[in-house]
């Protein structure tokens, strides 16, 4: 029987309405700060725990990570088929794979007398048993050119000339396995990318057909200065203003900010704040506006 509507369409107008869904639906988070944030900007760090209202998550970026973590799934289930030791991990019946390697701690941070807790929390990919030792797990799904130029620094240089690839290009992944590893307790993480184009794992030299995982080593010293920004960013929250901007309008990071409306977007309007909008205002009182009944989520 035909249907009225394209099926693309459909999906991503349900996809899209999921997210003004769950942005009308919005609470305040428990002030901890999560591993995956750790190179976050600072005041997208503090809007998140402020509690304020997310702009709605748009339907492709829904899609970006059902695909990523169908892909983590996928990955290790793939490693364990073929006896690569892993633990921390449930595979379940259904294909899906639960992490059960959850930890919380809290630190201290002081700044002018004053104390603050700073609880810091995490959910490793999993363990990993390697030549180099027992290592935490951790998963990164890569665009094309990303991975492409990260491979090409192992291809001319070697593991070494690929960390410190990573070292550069991509901090982000380096600070959340030092938190992972401070709360976990590992020395040592197991960083395995994957060419979301291709589905390569790892790291490969087509030329002498090496194959290798990236090895981070833990360093207190950068962990320390995670712990720096985390308590500046709760010192801001007792405060009750946020930090700066951290960066100039048009970078990346910004460009995926769900705190934009509040930022940069916010002083272009000359204060006025656009988001939410009466799409997501409306039914304000907890009520979703879909029916499992009809077919809603
Ligand atoms: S828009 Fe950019 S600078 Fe502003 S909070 Fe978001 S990431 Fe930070």
């Amino acid at each position: 029987m035909a249907v009225s509507m394209d099926p693309v369409v459909q999906l991503y107008d349900g996809l899209t309405e999921d997210g003004i869904d769950e942005a009308r639906h919005h609470k305040a988070p428990p002030q901890r700060f999560r591993a995956s944030e750790a190179n976050n900007c600072m005041r997208r760090i503090w809007h998140r725990l402020h509690g304020d209202r997310p702009a709605p998550r748009t339907a492709g970026l829904a899609v970006y990570g059902v695909c990523g973590d169908a892909d983590h799934d996928i990955s290790r289930q793939m490693m364990e088929h073929y006896g690569v030791k892993l633990d921390g991990l449930i595979f379940n019946d259904d294909g899906t794979v639960s992490e059960n390697l959850m930890f919380r701690k809290t630190f201290p941070y002081e700044f002018k007398g004053q104390e603050y807790d700073v609880e810091l929390t995490c959910r490793a990919d999993g363990v990993i048993e390697t030549p180099q030792g027992r290592c935490l797990l951790e998963i990164k799904g890569m665009g094309f050119w990303k991975y492409k130029y990260l491979n090409e620094a192992f291809e001319q240089g070697g593991h070494e000339a690929a960390l410190t690839y990573v070292y550069k290009k991509s901090p982000s992944y380096i600070d959340q396995c030092m938190v992972t590893m401070k709360l976990c307790g590992f020395d040592r993480a197991y960083l395995l990318v994957k060419d979301r184009s291709t589905g390569t794992l790892g790291l490969h030299n087509s030329k002498t057909g090496e194959r290798s995982g990236i090895y981070i080593d833990f360093d207190e010293d950068h962990f320390n200065d995670i712990l720096q920004r985390f308590g500046y960013v709760a010192r801001k929250l007792r405060e009750g203003k946020p930090p700066i901007p951290e960066h100039p309008k048009g970078m990346q990071e910004c460009g995926y900010c769900e705190f934009r409306y509040r930022c940069h977007d916010m002083f272009d309007r000359k204060g006025e704040i656009i988001y939410p909008g009466p799409n997501v205002e409306e039914n304000h009182d907890g009520d979703s506006k879909f029916d499992k009944a009809d077919g809603g989520t």
